[in-house]
């Protein structure tokens, strides 16, 4: 059976390991501080990329060789367009024998994140109305100070608990920042996407590559350009779907049945 390794502070084993359960893999746990490579609420920055984050973290087993694969996980909640905000979360594996990586990912706008900063002047008024919005107590909210002053105080799935953190810890000059508390096991709605990004990843390393046979095989970004069936103008519309392997980068392109793209969906024919 395929063994794998994946480091979490968090407890991310119950999202993680189904997936590759699904596949004959057998996943266990090794617990160690990520946060050293960032946090949510702020305390400690994330000074690399999503993935290279990620990356970092499951090198954090590299003290146990006799595994195939070492797993992390990382999270990217941000706004995204329309003012909705998104959850795109990773799930990697390492190959300790090659330091080779494969990725899997998911996106959602399902997240429940809210985010207020607290001045000496917002009022207690305008925190119970941004605690409205938080999906409490199913989720949790964290106060952190913007200068980093004093420790987040997370956790919180009250309102009168939210208040007494604030009322301790207001000064004049400093700024709170009340927001949801993002980390996987106190985040219901990062859950999902957690687990859909491992699927992505077991789907991948179940999916040998047709030229090099290793494992890993998987989708990447999509060719677009299929032409207008009114003017024949390339539109933003996919055109192939590409699958590539991440090791010997051999790329299959399928493209998809539709021959033309409807013209309502050109910006000459529709602008
Ligand atoms: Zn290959
Ligand atoms: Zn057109």
């Amino acid at each position: 059976m395929t063994s794998g390794l994946l480091v979490t502070k968090h407890h991310k084993l119950g999202l993680v390991a189904p997936s590759f359960a699904a596949i004959g893999w057998h996943v266990s746990e090794l617990q160690a501080d990520t946060d050293a490579l960032g946090t949510f609420s702020g305390d400690v920055d994330r000074r690399h990329p999503p993935l290279e984050t990620a990356r970092r973290k499951a090198l954090l087993a590299a003290g146990r060789p006799d595994v195939r694969w070492w797993f992390a996980s990382e999270g990217t909640i941000g706004p995204s367009l329309g003012g909705l905000v998104s959850d795109r979360e990773l799930v990697v594996a390492i190959e300790p024998r090659s330091g080779g990586m494969v990725a899997g990912a998911a996106l959602s706008l399902a997240i429940v994140s809210i985010r207020l900063e607290v001045r000496w002047s917002t009022s207690e008024e305008e925190v119970v109305r941004a605690c409205a919005g938080a999906d409490l107590p199913r989720h949790h909210l964290v106060v952190s100070a913007s200068d980093r002053s004093a420790a987040p105080v997370g956790a919180l799935c009250d309102i009168d608990d939210v208040l007494d953190v604030i009322r301790q810890r207001r000064r004049r000059r400093r700024t709170l920042v009340l927001q949801t508390d993002l980390r996987s096991h106190l985040c219901p709605s990062r859950q999902p996407t957690i687990r859909a990004a491992a699927a992505d990843l077991a789907a991948r390393l179940a999916t040998p590559c047709p030229a090099c046979t290793r494992s890993g095989f998987g989708s990447i970004a999509p060719e677009c350009g299929l032409p207008c069936a009114g003017c024949g103008q390339p539109t933003n519309e996919v055109s192939v779907r590409r699958r590539r392997c991440p090791w010997c980068m051999r790329v299959e392109r399928k493209p998809v049945d539709q021959v033309t793209a409807d013209a309502a969906r050109c910006r000459w024919c529709n602008p």
